[in-house]
């Protein structure tokens, strides 16, 4: 009996939950790939990005935009980007720099973006995709002594001097309330760091959050990006904000605490002090808020971000710190 007993509780305890993965495996891959091409055929909005672009595919694509710049071979970072999620079916795994390579040869040759996408699936999904994400990232700037420049216009989350750890947490369960998708990434580091401006937009939303605790929400100029800072530090959240306050890219915009999971404000109920930062993309104003939300995995952007970081100094009479680097973007309105 015994030995007859043995192969059904393989069949129940491995071969049927292997069956399960499998099963999943191919219906995420299979669903994700139908919503793309729904995105990619409908003259409609995209409803949906992955976002899995590599730190390294990040950093070459703003090195060619930046360096190509005024010359008949340049290319945006957001175009780069799209050609390769198009060559490699949007997966980084194993991104080397082969095709990257390819596409640059092929513009500095004087072949045009246009005739180079012009046979690849998907090129206008995932442009559409890339420009949501980074369209603001690379462009013209002035500094803060008014000298014009073109190059990065996105800041580390995090101020210069200060440290941090992190992983990839993006869509890890978090059970305060209920159940629920982690749609942001937590920078672990200690209270009262300076939190940054990543990008030069408008203060959307601020003041207490259940969850989020003090938080802080800045929306581009382009309106397709929303930034969501979250867990601001107990007594001394901000610096000088309100709701629709243009905040330049660079700037401090709070200290980093440990706020929130409760309905009392300003209360400490996070137990490792981290800033939350979440990004969403808004291709319609329907996705602002409700069921139809969109949010990117942060990882590799958080490791690209750091090309740039903000330089602070205290004011100890106002008990403030200020950057010193921050930008004024061109697009920022008058
Ligand atoms: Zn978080």
């Amino acid at each position: 009996m015994k030995k007859r007993k043995f192969p059904l509780q393989i069949v129940f305890f491995v071969i049927i939950p292997m069956m399960l993965v499998i099963i999943d495996v191919i219906y995420q891959r299979y669903s994700a790939f139908t919503q793309m091409a729904q995105a990619a055929s409908s003259d409609t909005y995209i409803k949906w990005v992955d976002f899995n672009v590599s730190t390294q595919a990040l950093k070459d694509a703003y090195k060619y935009d930046v360096d190509s710049y005024g010359t008949d071979a340049h290319a945006s970072m957001s175009e780069i980007l799209a050609y390769l999620c198009s060559k490699n079916g949007n997966n980084f795994d194993s991104y080397n720099t082969s095709s990257f390579t390819a596409l640059t040869d092929r513009l500095r040759a004087g072949e045009t973006m246009s005739e180079i996408s012009a046979g690849l699936k998907l090129y206008s999904y995932y442009y559409e995709s890339m420009e949501a994400v980074v369209g603001g990232f690379v462009g013209e700037y002035e500094t803060v002594s008014g000298e014009k420049k073109y190059g990065l216009k996105v800041f580390s989350p995090i101020a210069e001097g200060y440290y941090y750890n992190h992983y990839d947490d993006f869509g890890a369960s978090r059970s305060f309330g209920f159940k629920r998708e982690h749609l942001g990434h937590d920078l672990m580091g200690s209270v009262g760091t300076p939190v940054i401006a990543v990008e030069s937009g408008y203060v959307e939303a601020i003041g207490w959050n259940p969850y989020g605790g003090w938080r802080i929400g800045i929306r581009s100029f382009d309106g397709k990006r929303y930034y969501y800072y979250a867990h601001l530090r107990k007594n001394h959240p901000y610096t000088d904000m309100h709701e629709g306050k243009i905040v330049n890219a660079g700037e401090v915009i709070g200290y980093l605490g440990m706020t929130g999971y409760s309905t009392k404000e300003n209360t400490n109920n996070i137990s490792t002090p981290h800033l939350h930062y979440g990004l969403q993309l808004i291709f319609d104003k329907s996705q602002k808020d409700g069921n139809n939300q969109i949010w990117i995995d942060m990882y590799a952007l958080t490791d690209f971000l750091r090309l740039q970081k903000a330089s602070v100094v205290k004011d100890s009479e106002a008990n403030e710190y200020y950057s010193t680097n921050s930008i004024v973007d061109s697009n920022a309105p008058d």
